[in-house]
């Protein structure tokens, strides 16, 4: 079979193509099938050394396919189940073993591409608008990065919510994407600050999703109400530095959270939760999600330069059977 495999951290083309023989799933483990692999950000911050991981290894944290075979103890599922995980690396690949506690069913309305560009990113804006800060009617939320894989899911489920969406991205053409999926008004990153404060009258936003990270953090606690919540999530443009806490007060009692997805789904009934809802939501027409791009796994470098030239929006996909 097919497989990515990185030897050493660094640019793009450490992404090699490589031959391997079929994995032998053990107890608890199912060997998946992969029809469609989701690209993330966090891929790249991987593959470039930003993240450590032990080498060498398979990047890659989400998948959609088919069950090829169990090993013991693995009676949830059977060879032909349709399925899909999130967080758990080696994606990119023809066939991958994943714990079956990892694995969620995919209903039948859903096709494996589709599942695979939503799991991941769909259940972060899940947790993000029902969890770290659970989004009420009427509330007022700021989003940035808004036509991205992730920020298009959060556009639609804070609107799900009830809430007025103020969204930034980097072209006009992105903030048009951003205006389809739900958002009311936008802005390019330069204007934020001041066109938040005039969308609500001086009075601030209820919560900031950032995962854009150093350029806009310290304009994202600005644009908060007093005891408004900064949910920085990523760190597409690099990492934050360190905060004064001090800062915090000053600007009205704020609230600061650095999440993270594995700490969401903490139990397998979350898993299910989250993902359903997705699955849902998609199944009956109330959310899109919008694939970019697909490569076949030989040019997963290629994958990579897109989504990091912030040339993408929406998902970014490698389909290893092409
Ligand atoms: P996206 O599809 O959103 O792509 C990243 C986007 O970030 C770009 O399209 C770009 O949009 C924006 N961006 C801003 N500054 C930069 C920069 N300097 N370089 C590159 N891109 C930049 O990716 P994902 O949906 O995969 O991920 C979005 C973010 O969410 C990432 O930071 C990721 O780490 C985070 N994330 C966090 C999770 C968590 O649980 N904490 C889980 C999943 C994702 P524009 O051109 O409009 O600025």
């Amino acid at each position: 079979m097919k497989l990515i495999r990185i030897h050493a951290a660094g640019e793009p083309e450490v992404m090699q193509l490589e031959q391997s023989a079929l994995p032998e799933p053990g107890p608890g483990q199912a060997r998946i099938h992969i029809e469609a692999a989701g690209l993330n950000f966090i891929d790249i911050y991987q593959r470039s050394g930003q993240y450590k991981v032990p080498l060498p290894f398979t990047p890659g944290q989400e998948a959609a396919g088919v069950v090829d075979a169990v090993g013991p103890d693995s009676d949830s599922f059977k060879p032909g189940d349709r399925v899909a995980y999130a967080f758990v690396l080696g994606a990119y690949a023809e066939y991958t073993l994943v714990p079956v506690e990892k694995l969620v069913p995919v209903p039948d309305q859903v096709d494996s591409r589709t599942a695979a560009a939503l799991l991941l990113q769909g259940m972060t804006a899940h947790y993000l608008t029902h969890d770290t800060f659970p989004v009420h009617p009427g509330q007022t939320v700021l989003i940035h990065a808004a036509a991205g894989g992730t920020g298009q899911l959060l556009v639609q489920m804070a609107k799900l919510r009830g809430a007025r969406v103020l969204a930034t991205a980097s072209s006009p053409a992105k903030l048009e994407l951003a205006r389809q999926r739900g958002a009311d008004e936008t802005f390019l990153y330069d204007d934020f600050e001041a066109g938040v404060k005039q969308a609500t009258s001086g009075k601030g936003v209820d919560v900031v999703y950032d995962s854009v990270g150093k350029d806009t953090f310290d304009r994202s606690l600005n644009c908060l109400r007093p005891r408004g919540m900064m949910a920085l999530f990523g760190q597409a443009s690099g990492a934050v530095p360190p905060l004064d806490l001090q800062v915090l007060n000053a600007k009205g009692s704020l609230y600061v959270t650095r999440p993270s997805l594995g700490h969401y789904l903490l139990t397998r009934d979350e898993l299910l939760r989250r993902a359903g809802d997705c699955f849902d939501w998609v199944a009956r027409g109330q959310l899109r999600v919008q694939i970019d791009r697909e490569f076949p796994l030989s040019q997963a470098a290629d994958a990579h330069r897109a989504l990091a030239s912030r040339a993408t929006r929406g998902k970014v996909l490698l389909l290893p059977g092409d």
